[in-house]
């Protein structure tokens, strides 16, 4: 697929839907990766879960141990320290078909992710030579420790110091960090802390043995309660200067970097974690009778069930799109003579907008699928002998970890501006160009008849609508916009949908293509529905950045202009939704 465009270029540009990847598209191989996850977490997790959330003493490592033997640690890890060397995309596969698995799920991404990355992309030979085959396996647990009582979500203000010793041979790290999932077990922990008065944060890998390490007991949370999460102290733990990673002050970078890969698989974890709760929702509604009508007769009950497979169907469409283009990006790199970690990193951060969008957008779909779960199963939704009321809880962390999604959405508008500014994404040029559009008069040429033309359009309007409201923000406001977080919310949001729903629409034009219509009916309603929903939030979105900043007739003729890029011809909803919801209650499951 070399025709895809660069990293956040979806805002002024369109793609075909030859260029992107749907989760349709798996071969055999990773197909057979997913099943085994899948049979793993009936066999081993699914039928655990209380004792998993009790904390059993050493159930989780064991777990962790069984799955670590199955390879499901190591899918993305190159082969030659003992893992699969699968590219993004798989990877993307595994967190999604584990994503059901509550709390093992995030022991499992956190010792997969944050823990075991830092090593691999940025260690050198030795570092990877010593750890990762044992991460692999799993024979080692790892940690990841960013966060401090003072410093969540500004990362780099941490207060843990290292220390040079007088013989130069190690490191002296002392400090406390916070919220350290697997501090309980792990046997690595990656510790981000300051050397002496340094502006950055570097990052050491620190084994458990090398003493100077104590806790405090488990956190009693809302949520996941069955993964560790410890606060860790270090009091003159001593780290041999080898066990630095990259440079000094280059741990900022290191934990951003590895945090966009973190945020894209959260949000494949959140899909797998949606499919099962959605399966569970249709069949608890065909089972459960009142009125002497099983609900799922009932409008309302259809209601949820079509639009919680939609936005599920929707955020998955952007998660493996954006999952393949990091896999390109990467090929391309490595082509060029890129060193392979180095091009991991590289096609991962070119992709970071999108990977903070997906994170953002699955883990409040996921949000939503667990409420209306609950709401589905009624007073059973609010019982622990039933299964929303542990998935409600444990679907909570997902908007706070990773980067909170405040965050993520002032990340989402901070990364486009400024890529703007470095010349790397024209957006002033097609901004400008929206802005003269709303001076001339609307063309009212030839309707395109064509599938998908319609919407197509009003992709595109939208697009203008969010280069409508960033241009004039940047233009009225100038330096202060970066303070005006109200308004960055309004284009984060803008931005945001217009991604999840032009990749939705893209899946199902795609399967049109390569199916047929009939075989693509289902994706295309799904499309539909997402996108005309997006249309009204785009609206609105906008509608408030443009109210608060300008004024007179300037904002007459941008409010004008606004409704002009949010204008649709009627689409009946209710009806798709009702498509969609018999599908899925005579399938009895997620059946998309
Ligand atoms: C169960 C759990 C597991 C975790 N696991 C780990 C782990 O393994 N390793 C690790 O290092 N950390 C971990 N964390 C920490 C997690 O990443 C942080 O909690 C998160 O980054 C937020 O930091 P904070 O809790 O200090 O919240 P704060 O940063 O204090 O944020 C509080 C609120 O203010 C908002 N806010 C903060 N700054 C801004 C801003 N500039 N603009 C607008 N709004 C803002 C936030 O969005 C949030 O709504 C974990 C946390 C939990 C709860």
């Amino acid at each position: 697929m070399s025709n895809t465009i660069k990293g956040g270029e979806f805002v002024i540009k369109e793609t075909s839907y030859n260029d992107i990847f749907i989760p349709e598209e798996f071969d055999e191989e990773a197909k057979m990766i997913r099943q085994t996850c899948i049979d793993f977490l009936d066999t081993e997790v699914l039928n655990k879960l209380d004792r998993i959330d009790a904390q059993e003493e050493g159930l989780m490592p064991s777990l962790m141990d069984k799955a670590g033997a199955l390879g499901m640690l190591g899918v993305s890890i190159p082969e030659e320290y003992g893992g699969f060397g699968k590219n993004f995309n798989t990877s993307m596969l595994v967190a999604d078909a584990v994503g059901g698995g509550f709390s093992f799920a995030v022991a499992l991404s956190a010792h997969t992710g944050i823990g075991t990355l830092p090593i691999l992309y940025y260690g050198n030979a030795d570092q990877k030579a010593k750890y990762i085959p044992k991460l692999a396996t799993g024979e080692w647990k790892a940690s990841y420790c960013l966060t401090e009582p003072n410093s969540g979500s500004d990362a780099n203000s941490g207060r843990t110091s290292a220390k040079l010793n007088a013989a130069g041979t190690h490191y002296v790290i002392n400090g406390q960090k916070m919220w350290i999932t697997n501090g309980g077990f792990a046997d690595i922990f990656i510790v981000f802390a300051k050397i002496d008065d340094d502006k950055n944060l570097s990052a050491f890998i620190v084994e458990k043995d090398f003493g100077g390490i104590s806790m405090n007991p488990e956190e009693h949370k809302l949520g996941i309660k069955g993964s560790s999460t410890r606060q860790v102290f270090f009091n003159d733990c001593e780290v041999p200067v080898e066990n630095m990673l990259s440079e000094r002050e280059n741990g900022f970078k290191i934990a951003v970097n590895i945090l966009n890969i973190g945020r894209i698989k959260l949000g494949a974890a959140t899909i797998g974690s949606s499919r099962m709760v959605i399966t569970q929702a249709v069949k608890y509604a065909n089972e459960r009778v009142q009125f002497n009508l099983p609900i799922s007769k009932f409008g309302a009950i259809r209601y949820k069930l079509a639009e919680m497979a939609t936005r599920l169907f929707a955020t998955e469409s952007a998660a493996y799109r954006a999952g393949q283009n990091i896999d390109d990006a990467y090929e391309t790199l490595v082509s060029g003579g890129m060193d392979e970690a180095k091009a991991k990193l590289k096609s991962v951060e070119q992709f970071a907008i999108e990977c903070a969008i997906i994170k953002v957008w699955c883990s409040e779909m996921l949000d939503y699928v667990v409420d209306e779960g609950v709401q589905i199963y009624g007073g059973m939704g609010y019982s622990a002998e039933a299964p929303m009321e542990r998935a409600y809880r444990d679907s909570r962390i997902n908007r706070i970890f990773e980067g909170t999604n405040e965050v993520n959405r002032l990340l989402v508008v901070d990364m486009l501006l400024k890529r703007a500014m470095k010349g790397e994404i024209d957006l002033m040029g097609p901004a400008t160009a929206v802005a003269s559009e709303l001076l001339a008069i609307p063309d009212f040429g030839q309707e395109d008849e064509t599938a998908f033309a319609a919407e197509k359009k009003i992709i595109a309007n939208l697009k203008k609508a969010g280069l409508l409201i960033a241009g004039a923000a940047v233009q009225k406001l100038m330096m202060s916009l970066s303070k005006e977080q109200e308004i960055l919310m309004n284009i984060a949001d803008v931005i945001g949908y217009v991604y999840i729903a032009e990749s939705a629409l893209l899946r199902a034009e795609k399967l049109y293509h390569t199916k047929g219509p009939e075989a693509s009916a289902d994706a295309t309603d799904m499309a539909k529905i997402y996108l005309y929903s997006t249309i009204d939030k785009v609206n609105v979105a906008a509608k408030e950045a443009l109210n608060s900043f300008a004024e007179g007739d300037e904002l007459k003729m941008m409010l004008v202009g606004l409704r002009r890029f949010t204008k649709s011809e009627p689409f009946n909803v209710k009806d798709a939704r009702q498509r969609i919801a018999k599908k899925l209650i005579d399938a009895n499951k997620y059946c998309f």
